[in-house]
């Protein structure tokens, strides 16, 4: 049979890993962590750095076709995995990723709306941003960030900003206008090798020290700006030539206006609920699309609260477990740390039932 090859072992790649294996295929992991969560069902781990020459060269030997499960993978070690083998998502996509900036100047150009920005490289570019933004602002590392990390919020009060550059660890940054959302949603796409296009409804999402928290389905937004979100992560999927699943977060405005904020070129935590609501997840929808498949059904049937279990919490599984609409995912992880995600927990409704609460809901917990 054949094999795919999955770069990063968190819980995505597990997650994909699993999916591969309902599909036939085996799987390759790439990953120094010796006790990663995707090893426990892979069936080939290579524990090495990722951008070891002779463990993608292992890789390449060993898979059909490469994909990855975050963002951070070195670009280096995707292109090069690509002069042997299909990579997808494509070595473009997950440049575009990689940096803030890249990514907000692609999405403008490709015709996507994002909130102001600028380029931060010192404390006069800092202070420059913060005046035309009226003084408020969210400054943002332009790589590696991920769950808030990395970010500082100005809001009007802030007068000083010498040395923040330098507070910010000396990397260049970009500085975006503090954008007074309504709601977060997020879409989770697919573009397959001939082209074809699905999306899944979009979530809404609730975010807790920046990390997210819980995703609601469907949003509490008109169809209309949902067919909106859905048709925009068409157009970047194809501005991308794109192939596999990505996520597409978007923060909502009061008269229904959507901002892109970012992309995720990968299965997207987002998406969780697809596996418990949908025929399809977006894991077996990925593997479909990069084995070069027909994309499957988004087609949900049930209204959902995805949760996501952090540090202690997945001492609640037995208790989750005990609930009739509850499906647990649990990703193995040994040690417990504050802020970690350990698992998540998908709660059904009915398909007119409330996920943000009210009549007919079971949203406590
Ligand atoms: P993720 O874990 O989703 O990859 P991240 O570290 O890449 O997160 P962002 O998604 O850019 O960070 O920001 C995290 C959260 O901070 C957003 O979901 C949103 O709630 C808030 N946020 C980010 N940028 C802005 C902005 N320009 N205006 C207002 N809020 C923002
Ligand atoms: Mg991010
Ligand atoms: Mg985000």
């Amino acid at each position: 049979g054949a094999t795919i090859g999955i770069v990063g072992g968190g819980q995505l790649g597990r997650m994909l890993a699993m999916a591969a294996a309902g599909l036939g295929y085996r799987t390759a992991i790439l990953e120094p962590d010796r006790d990663c969560p995707a090893a426990q069902v892979a069936g080939l781990h290579i524990a090495a750095p990722y951008d070891d020459g002779k463990a993608l060269e292992k890789l390449a030997n060993a898979s059909d076709v490469v994909t990855y499960e975050f963002e951070n993978v070195p670009i280096s070690a995707i292109r090069s995995l690509n002069e042997q083998l299909a990579v997808y998502p494509p070595p473009e996509a997950l440049e575009a990723a990689q940096d803030r900036l890249a990514e907000k100047i692609f999405l403008n150009s490709a015709g996507v709306s994002t909130a102001p920005f600028i380029s931060v490289d010192n404390d006069e570019d800092l202070e420059r941003g913060l005046s035309a933004f009226g003084g408020r602002g969210v400054l943002k590392t332009r790589r590696m960030g991920y769950d808030g990390k990395g970010q500082r919020v100005f809001r009007s009060t802030t007068r000083d900003v010498k040395g923040c550059f330098a507070q910010m660890g000396g990397v260049p940054l970009v500085l975006e206008d503090l954008v007074a959302f309504e709601r977060e949603v997020s879409v989770i796409a697919a573009r397959g090798t001939d082209g074809s296009m699905a999306a899944y409804d979009p979530a809404e999402n609730i975010h807790r020290d920046g990390i997210l928290f819980r995703s609601n389905v469907p949003a509490a937004i008109s169809p209309a700006t949902a067919e909106t979100a859905r048709e925009t992560a068409f157009t970047i999927l194809s501005a991308l030539g794109y192939v596999g699943v990505i996520g597409v977060e978007f923060f909502v405005m009061k008269d229904g206006t959507l901002l892109a904020n970012e992309i995720a070129p990968r299965v997207h935590n987002s998406g969780h609920w697809t596996e418990a609501a949908c025929l399809v997840s977006q894991f077996e929808q990925h593997i479909r699309a990069v084995a070069g498949l027909p994309l499957g059904s988004t087609t949900r049937h049930a209204n959902c609260v995805m949760t996501n279990l952090l540090g202690t919490e997945q001492e609640r599984a037995a208790a989750l477990l005990a609930e009739p609409d509850v499906v647990l995912h649990l990703y193995g992880k040994a040690e417990a740390r504050p802020g970690r995600k350990m698992g998540h927990y998908t709660r059904l409704l009915p398909l007119d039932g409330n996920p943000a609460g009210g009549k007919g809901s079971l949203q406590n917990g």
